[in-house]
């Protein structure tokens, strides 16, 4: 079906019952869940499905299999919410811990091809954070790995799976903006096809936002150029809040310069930290786990020990990491990517000299606020599990809230699959695929083709890679690993202000196809409010919680602080409010659920 509307781009209508943005790991696992149960689904996928940043995750995916030594999803549990720095909600962990087995086994008889174990198990490696008997015991071998390369296996493979099912993918489309109507329902989402310029309506019953992380808000971030929080902008600019987003984590091991990163599975095979002395100094701040303490804990660490004048190399502004004292059989055989990055991206032989690495962006633990179902929340006073009926958000674009103020390593490709089943499931039991497909008002289409028209003919005065670079600039410096008033007060200013230049932008190529000037430009409008909600709930928050590291307040607040923020972005303007954490459990204390007192709140040590 096609139609004219103002301004004049002629439209392809596109009727599903499920539509999700975003293939990548989670995005592939809602649309296989969604296909297989019969429901009418498109994935729609500004790169190619594999070109996900999914692909790039290396060290692997937690489960409590217990194939190396014994594990209990109650433990995983518990590292789980102690990560979080008890900003978790209490369901969504549990669901979390206790689904990943069954969710790992299906990757394992889809055909992800996961490294074995002599007896010919799931190999699982030990990562930071991950600990047996409630935090008590030894780290435990919880991570499952197909060697350094975990995400390309999950990702190859469930795009192969989807494609078995009738799933219909849209690749190369750019979902610009949701549809909404007068109920507050989602009915839709509006999308340019790169590669011939047409647009397009994406009539659904269920829109999945499966949009990944932002990253790309910073300066240094081992995330790829398409992390860009494209979901949390639609969702901003559709008056909807995005929650914790204060919450940023900086991985401990982005190589020196370049960004790229070297999985903590590197440390999990026994990899260490030095400082300019040949001080192994993680054995100093967390004596029991050491190296393996979380990431959170090692990037503040390393921080500190540079700033105490003991970094490495001419600038004194880095950190070793050692892997030359373990046999070149583990390195081929765990670790053979990161062999190749330390080479291309450092020029180092990991065999014989260590690797120069810094703390670098890595993972965004807020997002668009849902349940432990995937729904997205829009919380009143009246009802804080206020649902947005017609939309879902899962992987790093979601919030469920399973991580909290920091996520563990490799608690994130287990998030992909469980809540994109989950969504899936829930999806099943919701949307009726006999009912016709709600009504789109007209004047929501023609608000999102204006705003696409006016960003394709900006004519200001600054190139969205002078402001995009300004922003990142920004919030590379004013909301770092440690923070004060000071750097936030000044860097919500200084946000407030470049997000305001972005009524003066110029985007010099007008044209429909392959517009790469366009399209980053339409990015920045996203990773704008995903910016700007960072460094104002940073500013608000007046305590240290996981990766908010306030200097000024140095304590966690629990009486105060234990709470979600919420941001509603509008323009260069942010409301800030709160919502309750979470603290029921799904099963309660019967059904061989988890001993509540296990997980109240405590100091943070590892
Ligand atoms: C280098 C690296 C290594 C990592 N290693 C691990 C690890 O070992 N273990 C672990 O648990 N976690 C790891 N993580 C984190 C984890 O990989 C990510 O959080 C996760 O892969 C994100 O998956 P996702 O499905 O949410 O989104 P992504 O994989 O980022 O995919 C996003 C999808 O959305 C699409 N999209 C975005 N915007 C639009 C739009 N406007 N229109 C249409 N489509 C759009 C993209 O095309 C893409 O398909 C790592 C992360 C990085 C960066």
């Amino acid at each position: 079906m096609k139609d004219t509307t103002t301004p004049a781009y002629e439209l392809t209508h596109h009727n599903y019952d499920v539509v999700v943005v975003g293939a990548g790991g989670s995005g592939l696992r809602a649309t296989l869940g969604m296909a297989e149960q019969g429901l009418k689904t498109a994935c729609i996928s500004k790169v190619f499905p594999t070109r996900s940043h999914t692909v790039a995750a290396q060290g692997g995916i937690a489960a409590s299999l217990s194939n190396m030594g014994p594990d209990h999803w109650h433990w995983h549990m518990y590292d789980t919410v102690k990560g979080s720095d008890w900003l978790g909600d209490t369901d969504a962990m549990e669901y979390l811990a206790r689904e990943a087995p069954k969710a790992v086994y299906e990757l394992e008889h889809y055909g992800v091809p996961f490294s074995r174990t002599e007896e010919g198990e799931i190999y699982q490696r030990p990562f930071g954070g991950h600990t047996t008997e409630f935090g008590e015991g030894p780290p435990v071998q919880r991570t499952c790995a197909a060697a350094d390369r975990t995400g390309h296996a999950i990702l190859h493979t469930l795009y192969g799976q989807s494609l078995k099912h009738d799933a219909e993918f849209y690749i190369e489309y750019f979902a610009t903006d949701l549809l909404m109507n007068e109920a507050g329902e989602c009915v839709g989402v509006v999308a340019w096809k790169l590669d011939d310029g047409t647009m397009h309506v994406f009539h659904s019953k269920m829109c999945v936002l499966a949009t990944g992380g932002y990253g790309r808000a910073y300066f240094s971030a081992t995330s790829a150029h398409t992390c860009t929080g494209d979901g949390g902008g639609m969702v901003a600019r559709a008056g909807l809040p995005l929650q914790d987003m204060e919450f940023v984590q900086f991985h401990p091991t982005g190589i020196f310069g370049s960004g790229c990163l070297i999985t903590e599975g590197a440390r999990g095979e026994g990899g260490y930290l030095t400082n300019s002395e040949g001080e192994r100094f993680m054995e100093r701040y967390a004596p029991t786990y050491k190296d393996l303490a979380s990431r959170d804990v090692v990037s503040r660490c390393m921080t500190m020990e540079i700033r105490e004048g003991r970094g490495v190399g001419e600038g004194k502004d880095h950190i070793h990491l050692h892997l030359n004292h373990l046999p070149k059989e583990t390195l081929d055989l765990r670790l053979p990517g990161i062999s190749e990055s330390a080479r291309i991206f450092a020029g180092v032989d990991l065999t014989k000299e260590p690797i120069p690495v810094l703390p670098t962006v890595h993972y965004n633990m807020g997002g668009i606020p849902t349940n432990y179902l995937g729904e997205v929340l829009n919380p009143t006073e009246d009802n804080p599990n206020q649902t947005v009926p017609g939309l879902m958000a899962v992987g790093e674009a979601g919030c469920a809230s399973v991580h909290g103020a920091n996520r563990l390593g490799s608690n994130s490709l287990i998030d992909l699959v469980v809540f994109g089943r989950a969504a899936a499931i829930r999806a099943g039991e919701i949307v009726d695929p006999d009912a016709a497909n709600p009504d789109v008002p007209q004047a929501e289409i023609d608000k999102a083709l204006s705003r696409f028209d006016d960003v394709r003919h900006a004519s200001g005065s600054i190139p969205t890679a002078e402001l995009r670079l300004e922003m990142q600039k920004t919030m590379q410096q004013d909301a770092a690993v440690f923070r004060t008033d000071k750097t936030l007060a000044e860097g919500l200013e200084k946000m407030t202000g470049v997000a305001g230049k972005l009524d003066d932008v110029a985007v010099t190529d007008r044209s429909l196809i392959w517009n790469s000037d366009l399209m980053e430009t339409l990015e920045l409008t996203n990773l704008m409010p995903n910016a700007l909600a960072t460094i104002a709930g940073a500013e608000a928050r007046k305590e240290s919680r996981g990766a908010h590291a306030h200097e000024d307040y140095p304590d966690r607040d629990d009486e105060n602080w234990r709470k979600h923020s919420l941001a509603v972005v509008d323009g260069n303007k942010v409301e800030l409010s709160y919502r309750a954490v979470g603290l029921e459990p799904l099963s309660g204390q019967e059904a061989g659920g988890i001993d509540m007192d296990k997980i109240k709140p405590k100091a943070r040590v590892y």
